[in-house]
């Protein structure tokens, strides 16, 4: 697919942030071409419209950038998984570890039924280690995710292995 191609020279990959040492995947350059931030919520839309999926939720920061394009083209719910202490209301929350110290992410109570079917989008998968996190915490609540989506992949860090049996979908792969 010619898209992928311009999809993945929109990202701009910007050496030692935040750390010294990290490749970082920007993708807010994606944001500012037209046709290749239309392309990539496109290839989305496609695979996922026919796929009776009624809950996108989108992992903080960059999912909130992806999910909801996608939500509202195929018909289903944007659900935003958090950062611990941003949601107001009763949360439910999953802890995942990172390479130092743990981390986790927050959903709000009743934003998803028992039985629904769920897609979950990020920008990036990495470790692994957040997207992991967000199927399990669906998972409780009784969900089914259907697949895990993200625009970028860095296939050497293995983050594949931490989702089980779950699909992956990405578009580009980062070195
Ligand atoms: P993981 O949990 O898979 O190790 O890390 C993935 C999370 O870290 C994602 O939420 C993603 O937004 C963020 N992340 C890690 N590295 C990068 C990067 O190079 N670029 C961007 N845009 N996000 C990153």
């Amino acid at each position: 697919d010619l898209r992928l191609a311009r999809i993945s020279s929109a990202i701009r990959v910007i050496r030692d942030f935040p750390k010294p040492g990290i490749l970082f995947q920007d993708i807010t350059t994606l944001l500012l071409d037209t046709k290749a931030f239309k392309d990539t919520i496109d290839l989305f839309v496609e695979r996922y419209k026919d796929k009776e999926i009624s809950v996108v939720a989108g992992v903080e920061a960059r999912g909130f950038i992806f999910g909801p394009p996608i939500a509202l083209a195929i018909g289903a719910k944007f659900v935003p998984l958090r950062k611990p202490k941003k949601l107001p209301g009763k949360v439910i929350s999953e802890e995942y570890s990172l390479e130092y110290g743990t981390d986790k992410i927050e959903m709000h109570v009743g934003a998803v039924e028992a039985g629904e079917r769920a897609l979950i989008i990020d920008d990036l998968i990495a470790t692994g280690g957040t997207l992991g996190a967000a199927i399990r915490l669906l998972e409780r609540v009784g969900v089914h995710v259907v697949e895990c989506a993200c625009v970028i992949e860095l296939p050497e860090l293995k983050g594949r292995e931490r989702l089980g049996e779950k699909p992956l979908f990405v578009l580009v792969s980062g070195e």
